[in-house]
């Protein structure tokens, strides 16, 4: 279906054919129209199956014509967990936004940098994009408003809930209007995110997009069978000898991240690790190499699985399991995104092999294990 019929204005629909978005995705469909009445929605749906657009232009054509916002009294405000999604859902919303005839002020705020700037910038800005924690302290100094709210945003709201942000959550909904717009985003419905939907949204469009299994069918899955000490030689071997490039690779922490990137970039790979330690200014800069393809290889935890959309991203290693068989599919969703194929590379140790048929079990896809005792691993 194309956008055409959605009641986006025709400056929209023409910076969507130029981002070359010619169909609307199913949430599209379905959460623009009513977004545009209005109404609340309670939408169901991983990164991947568009969502962010699917809110950014109802809500940019909503702010049309409407009255500029005065004193720091803003009218749409998007909660989001980490830093990266709330520089990253500024980015679609200043996309569109520039299309319009009357840009609308959005701003994203967030810990880890200085927050003056932030004090500073907020003057007229109608769209505020945030992550609780700072946006408490801006509202704790006076830097923003949320009494005149008149739509809110709660994107990837299981991982805000799951994160520990519900207490910050609770305060920031004390200071809201009760009258106002609630759009809840979240990946799944778990019993959080029921219990805030409860209390948020009245009589919601509830729009549940069930887990892109055509998406995870896009993505090559391969594991390999590997003791931990010849996990770092064998990945230096896969990446020189298939001339790998835009490899993301998830470990189990910061530490071991840290530890991954430092040996690759000391046998000659391009590397650097990121995670909740290193500091935003370098978090933002990784990231912003890594999607251009200025780096070769980035070694994250999973401060990066949920949220973080890298266009034909090509590459992903598990090189570390993750727990949860949901964050194993949340990051191997990094690739094959928007109909482009990836691959997905597994290492699974002996202690890993029960947990690893736990996953695919709970993907519906069985993944070819490869054992490395017969391969010659060089590094
Ligand atoms: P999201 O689920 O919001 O993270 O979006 C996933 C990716 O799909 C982003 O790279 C978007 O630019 C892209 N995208 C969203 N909607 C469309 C569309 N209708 N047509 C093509 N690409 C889209």
């Amino acid at each position: 279906m194309s956008f055409s019929s959605l009641g986006l204005p025709q400056s929209l629909q023409k910076a969507l054919q130029n981002q070359k978005y010619t169909d609307a995705y199913p949430i599209q469909k379905e959460a623009i129209p009513a977004i545009l009445k209005k109404k609340d929605v309670l939408g169901i749906a991983q990164t991947g199956s568009g969502k962010t657009a699917s809110y950014v232009l109802p809500v940019l054509t909503n702010l049309q014509g409407g009255r500029i916002s005065k004193n720091r009294h803003i009218k749409t405000l998007v909660l989001v967990p980490t830093r990266e999604l709330a520089l990253q859902v500024f980015e679609v919303f200043q996309q569109f936004s520039q299309a319009l005839s009357e840009p609308v002020k959005c701003l994203a705020v967030h810990g880890g940098v200085s927050i003056n700037p932030q004090m500073k910038a907020m003057q007229n800005v109608n769209v505020l994009i945030a992550t609780p924690g700072r946006l408490l302290e801006l509202e704790d100094s006076n830097a923003v408003h949320l009494s005149e709210i008149e739509c809110l945003v709660l994107d990837e709201a299981d991982k805000m809930l799951n994160m520990g942000f519900a207490d910050e959550m609770n305060r920031i909904f004390a200071l809201l209007p009760k009258k106002r717009q609630n759009l809840l985003f979240s990946a799944t419905l778990s019993k959080n995110v029921d219990d805030v939907k409860q209390v948020l949204l009245k009589d919601p469009l509830i729009i549940k997009i069930e887990a892109k299994v055509d998406s995870i069918d896009l993505i090559d899955q391969i594991a390999y069978s590997i003791a931990e000490e010849k996990k770092g030689p064998f990945l230096r071997q896969l990446i020189r000898q298939n001339n790998l490039k835009q490899v993301l690779v998830f470990t189990s922490s910061a530490h071991r991240a840290d530890a991954v990137a430092y040996k690759l970039s000391k046998n000659g790979i391009q590397a650097t690790s990121t995670h909740s330690k290193k500091s935003q200014g370098a978090r933002t800069e990784n990231l912003r190499k890594f999607k251009t393809g200025k780096l070769r290889v980035l070694v994250a935890t999973d401060l990066l699985t949920r949220g973080i959309d890298i266009e034909f991203l090509p590459y992903v290693v598990n090189y570390d399991l993750p727990r949860s068989p949901n964050d194993y599919i949340h990051r191997i969703g990094r690739t094959g995104r928007a109909e482009s194929p990836g691959e997905a590379i597994a290492f699974v140790t002996a202690n890993d092999e029960h947990h690893f048929r736990v996953i695919q079990k709970k993907m519906g896809k069985r993944v070819k294990l490869i054992d490395t005792k017969d391969i010659d691993i060089k590094g």
